[in-house]
């Protein structure tokens, strides 16, 4: 069996499901790993504390390299209501479902 390393720890589960459907778009092995999703049946905690995306090994740089270009490619966007930090793919805040503004709006 082939070990499995940490890519990400930490980050939110809308943002955890995006990057791993993502990286498995690429052709990484993803396998998403957390306490809350051992939680309550029904229950979907969007803000876990505690999400990880494990890849395989011998697919961790590549995992590294898909994820470093997705970041690039489209950078987070910052809340102007609560401040959370969203991917550029949403067009609502995941956290309080405020509209995406512009930074430079005055
Ligand atoms: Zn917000």
């Amino acid at each position: 069996m082939e070990q499995r390393k940490v890519l990400v720890a930490g980050g939110n589960l809308l943002q955890a499901h995006t990057w791993k459907g993502m990286l498995e778009a690429s052709g990484i092995e993803v396998e998403l790993r957390g306490e809350a999703l051992m939680g309550g049946v029904g229950e979907l905690p969007v803000d876990a504390q505690s999400v990880q995306l494990w890849v395989l090994d011998s697919q961790l740089d590549q995992a590294q390299q898909a994820l470093a270009a997705l970041q690039v490619e489209q950078p987070q966007w910052q809340c102007v209501q609560c401040h959370e930090y969203n991917d550029a793919s949403f067009e609502l805040c995941w956290n309080c479902s405020a509209e995406r503004c512009e930074s430079h709006h005055g």
